[in-house]
């Protein structure tokens, strides 16, 4: 059993794991992120991976981390919450730590996860969304992450789906994360709540005090327990996932769309919109296979998980050919036990099953 540590970057920890190749997490540790500054949120890092290494034996160690990474996976370009610019992160870890390094992007991090130990186990074409601040996102391409050239590619928040719309932090305006993530799903709560405070009381109760106390995790228990308010602001954001997957699919048309991030964890309250607003939004809609539109199941240890295989899955690479067969993923192993649930990705998630060594 080779183990690889993973270590997710945030803007306000670091969480750091060594996992095994089942996707299993064997231990694991949280630093906080000084975020404004590169060298200590690198010696944090540092650290973290220095303690997992007096304990376990590894072979590769990945950084999965919110920003913008090259293509080479060495250098940090832009990170919206950290300081990093144009930061040579792969170099800077490795001269404090001693050993080598694999950069990702977080979103990248999580997708490779899911594919292969989570929702999308057993799909190789799949787009992740993660709603957070704003929204994350990763695509896998026959089993494979797409970078695009520079490796900037998959970002689909800062598409523009209102022109002259909500300005975004980007500096554009209108961009889809404006719309559809977990700032847009509180903003639009607080704003009802302001308009319509008789409307909003089980959130106002719950937040403990005015609309600027109404958080995510308020307007999720509100509408679990049927709060009307609650349920219409899923569904407005819910509404505004569903289109921007529609659009999603009239480009890449995956398989499987797997939605991460805090305001999954509202489940069928944001999913049941989504989907209802993907099917009409579609285009070709009733004369094509639908993707199924999964919640991620790895939860905040995904980040973690992939970039400790993609760190494995890269020395493999290096490796001599007797391991090459293992290097390609999602593969057969990764669809066991469980079926989709529904429609089209039933195909390319039993041809996966059915073909043990991948394309
Ligand atoms: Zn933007």
């Amino acid at each position: 059993m080779t183990l690889a540590i993973g270590v997710d970057v945030g803007g306000t920890k670091v969480a750091a794991g060594v996992v095994d190749e089942d996707g299993r997490i064997l231990a694991k540790l949280k630093r906080s992120t000084p975020a404004a500054s590169p060298s200590r949120t690198e010696q944090a890092i540092a650290d973290a991976v220095t303690e997992l290494l007096a304990r376990h034996q590894v072979a590769a160690i990945g950084l999965g981390a919110a920003g913008f990474v090259d293509s080479a996976r060495a250098t940090m370009l832009f990170a919206p919450n950290l300081a990093w610019r144009d930061e040579p992160l792969k170099q800077r870890v490795e001269e404090r730590l001693g050993h080598q390094v694999v950069v990702e992007n977080d979103a990248n991090a999580s997708a490779w996860a899911e594919a292969r130990f989570g929702a999308a186990r057993g799909y190789r074409d799949v787009v992740l969304v993660a709603l957070g601040t704003g929204i994350g996102a990763a695509i896998l391409v026959g089993g494979e992450l797409y970078r695009g050239r520079w490796g900037m590619a998959g970002e689909p928040g800062h598409v523009r789906v209102v022109p002259d719309g909500r300005l975004c932090g980007c500096g554009n305006r209108g961009c889809w994360e404006q719309y559809c993530s977990g700032n847009a799903l509180v903003a639009e709560a607080r704003e009802f709540a302001r308009r319509t405070p008789e409307g909003a009381i089980r959130l106002l109760q719950l937040g403990g005090g005015g609309p600027e106390s109404i958080s995510g995790p308020v307007i999720t228990q509100a509408a679990t327990e049927g709060d009307p308010a609650a349920l219409r602001c899923f569904q407005t954001i819910g509404g505004w996932l569903g289109q921007g997957l529609a659009d999603l699919a009239a480009i890449l048309d995956p398989a499987c769309f797997v939605i991460g991030g805090g305001v999954s964890e509202a489940g069928d309250l944001l999913l049941d919109p989504a989907r209802a607003a993907f099917e009409r939004a579609l285009t070709g809609r009733g004369y094509r296979p639908l993707a199924e539109i999964k919640v991620a199941e790895l939860g905040q240890d995904a980040g973690i998980v992939g970039a400790a295989d993609l760190a494995r899955a890269a020395s493999r690479a290096a490796a001599p050919p007797a391991t090459a067969s293992r290097r390609r993923a999602p593969q057969s192993s990764a669809g066991r036990g469980r079926a989709p649930r529904t429609r089209a990705g039933q195909d390319e998630a039993a041809q996966a099953r059915a073909d043990p060594g991948g394309a």
